[in-house]
């Protein structure tokens, strides 16, 4: 298929053009490299620079690239920051995702596969989390995707596309090429990961104070690839709908800590601090449906094969891309 990925210089966009491509998909990446890196665009993809506040850029883009699907990971997708910036979120996901689906409506896409997240649900009322829970965001960035998930409804409803949204849990880990590397990390595996590479003196702890058997707080966290597998199986025709993509399995942030500190060898220094705002204590994925529908199978369901993964890398990259 001719396939349109926006956020393809991203983290997890970079992986699953990889795939696609692997699977022999025609790529095209949109990207405005304001979170994504150049050299993380897959050589084999074609590259459209993207500016999406200018007008008309997005449909330019889709224009230009005439794709059958679209898959939409471009996005602001930090927490923290939703609570200090909320207008950046709503700007970012929901104006600007709205011109990609009216043009992905005007250029007649078949398919559409948007990056969700547990986000949307807030705390949730039981563990682990299906997808026909109660959605009730507690930060704009959870907000945002909620908003966009909504939209995508309709345009399913009165135009006809036909979409499957993703809810992610924690994406973490790396291929051989692609990794994680944002410009201000604020993820917890990489975080911790400075620390083992000795870029860092120690890591922190957001809140230990919460309901959970050591005070921190519980994720859920899924190999970059196996949820770039599930956009792979989402694009073919005929699959449609809200999936969770995580493995069901909750580790706390001083057990993350702890696997990072055996699987790179390095003894990882830590300071308490008190919570980050917008963060709810506990979310675990029941990825059920997914399994089910759409043939779905992590490959990597243990936190230590996916650490050592995106240790792999960093030790490999300890500076990230060079752009
Ligand atoms: N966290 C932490 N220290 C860090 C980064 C994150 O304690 O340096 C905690 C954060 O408060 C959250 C969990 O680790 O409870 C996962 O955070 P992350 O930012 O990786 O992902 P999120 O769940 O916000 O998408």
């Amino acid at each position: 298929m001719n396939v349109l990925v926006t956020g393809g210089a991203g983290y997890i966009g970079s992986v699953c053009a990889e795939l696609l491509l692997d699977e022999g998909h025609k790529i095209t990446v949109y990207d405005d490299l304001s979170e994504g890196h150049r050299s993380a665009v897959d050589q084999r993809a074609r590259f459209i620079l993207g500016r999406p506040e200018e007008p008309g850029d997005i449909l330019k883009a889709v224009e230009t690239a005439r794709p059958e699907a679209i898959v939409h990971f471009a996005a602001s997708a930090l927490v923290g920051e939703s609570m200090s910036n909320p207008g950046k979120y709503f700007r970012n996901n929901v104006a600007n995702g709205l011109k990609l689906l009216e043009a992905a409506v005007s250029v007649g896409v078949k398919k559409f596969v948007f990056s969700s997240t547990c986000a949307t649900y807030g705390p949730p009322d039981r563990i682990p989390m299906t997808e026909d829970l109660p959605q009730r965001p507690i930060n704009p960035y959870g907000e945002s995707k909620l908003m966009f998930e909504r939209m995508l409804h309709w345009y399913h409803e009165l135009k006809g596309l036909e979409f499957v949204a993703f809810r992610y849990f924690n994406a973490a880990g790396a291929t051989e090429k692609f990794g994680e590397h944002h410009r201000t990390e604020t993820h917890l595996i990489p975080n911790v990961l400075q620390v083992a590479l000795g870029q860092a003196p120690r890591c922190e702890i957001f809140g230990t104070d919460y309901p959970t058997p050591d005070g921190t707080c519980i994720r859920d966290y899924i190999h970059v690839s196996d949820l770039a597998q599930a956009h792979v199986l989402a694009v073919a025709p005929g699959k449609h709908g809200f999936y969770n993509l995580g493995n069901g399995n909750g580790y706390s942030v001083r057990e993350v800590i702890r696997t990072c500190e055996q699987v790179s060898g390095h003894k990882i220094p830590t300071v308490e601090k008190p919570r980050r705002p917008g963060d709810p204590p506990r979310l675990v994925a029941s990825a059920e449906k997914a399994v089910r529908e759409l043939g779905w199978k992590p490959r990597f369901p243990k936190l230590e094969d996916i650490v050592a993964t995106a240790w792999a890398w960093h030790e490999k990259h300890p500076k990230g891309y060079a752009d």
